[in-house]
């Protein structure tokens, strides 16, 4: 073995003299071109690997040496086993070199079973657990949430008003801790209407009503029942209307939305004017009939109004019944 290096050693002292004398077409080692590595001694399990490259312009060459391969031990044999606190050993034969390989085996986890409980937890404060590995005693501590106030129903202490809120109190249940609560102010109760003003036309009426619990008044205006004016919350009654005066050439608008805006308000105050009714742009009843009778005068179709939906359930019973 030792000749063998020797003379290999030789060898490669004789083609470095070689190239120095013969080519010397690179200058710096950067002009070197190279070509691949070749494989001159395989790498196995007991002695490393070597390999040559080239250079394509000149004499020079380089080497390197390659990591042994790992040993292909084949079935191992557990020479001892591991338990939760020491590793285990194993060992086989390397199918190539012959060799004993000898492993660590991984220690096995701890065996804990069921937690034990050391201290219970309260309403505020953690508590404690503890496992216990069955092979080898090893203890393992954990933390319990503390488990928070479990409160009860609340007991009112001022009762709440429509004016103000009140105040009510919660006991926990478990450690008998109390807190006090703020109870949400009770909405009013408002009465009946009563009307102080009729609305007449154009013009709204007035009407009051008070809170059954704390006496305290409203008031609003408002048109009567049925009644469609400017600004109103958009609804079908308004877009019935509106096909009735596009038909009859008075409304030239939108009828998608049934938003009561200013066109729908000057087509009705100008089928007012020309109806022999007050121009205030307001469909009040009598308007209202007036755009249906002249609609249903002019088409020769009978109008039909439109139901809500609870309207419309009495109607389908109605029919239901009449079969
Ligand atoms: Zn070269
Ligand atoms: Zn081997
Ligand atoms: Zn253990
Ligand atoms: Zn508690
Ligand atoms: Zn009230």
């Amino acid at each position: 073995m030792r000749k063998r290096r020797w003379v290999f050693a030789a060898c490669l002292m004789l083609l470095a003299a070689m190239a120095g004398t013969a080519q010397a077409a690179c200058e710096r080692e950067e002009d070197h071109r190279y070509g691949s590595w070749k494989t001159k001694t395989s790498a196995t399990c007991t002695r490393q690997g070597h390999q040559f490259r080239y250079c394509r312009n000149c004499d020079h060459w380089e080497q390197r040496y390659t990591a042994k391969l790992p040993h292909t031990p084949g079935e191992m044999t557990v020479t001892q086993a591991p338990t939760c606190t020491e590793k285990g050993r194993e060992e086989g034969v390397c199918t190539v070199c012959g060799r004993t390989v000898r492993r660590s085996i991984d220690k096995l986890p701890h065996a804990y079973g069921e937690m034990t409980v050391t201290r219970e937890p309260t309403c505020t404060a953690d508590g404690r657990g503890e496992y216990t590995c069955a092979t080898c005693g090893r203890k393992k501590a954990e933390t319990i949430d503390a488990l928070g106030h479990d409160w009860g129903e609340t007991v009112t202490v001022k009762a709440p008003t429509c004016k103000a809120s009140g105040t009510g109190e919660q006991t926990c249940l478990r450690c008998g801790r109390t807190r006090t609560v703020k109870i949400d102010r009770l909405e009013h109760v408002w009465g009946d209407w009563t009307v102080t003003r009729e609305p007449e036309g154009a013009r709204r009426g007035e009407r009051t009503c008070a809170c059954t619990l704390c006496g305290r008044a409203r008031s609003e205006r408002f048109y009567p029942e049925g009644t469609l004016y400017e600004d109103m919350e958009p609804c079908e009654d308004v877009i019935a209307m509106q096909e009735k005066l596009r038909d009859l050439g008075y409304y030239k608008g939108s009828i998608r939305s049934g938003t009561y805006g200013e066109l729908t308000s000057g087509a009705v105050a100008r089928f007012q004017k020309e109806h022999g009714l007050s121009d205030h742009g307001v469909a009040d009843g009598e308007t209202l009939a007036a755009i249906t009778a002249a609609w249903e005068a002019q088409t020769g179709k009978t109008a039909v109004d439109v139901l809500d939906d609870e309207e419309m359930e009495h109607a389908e019973q109605a029919q239901t019944i009449g079969k």
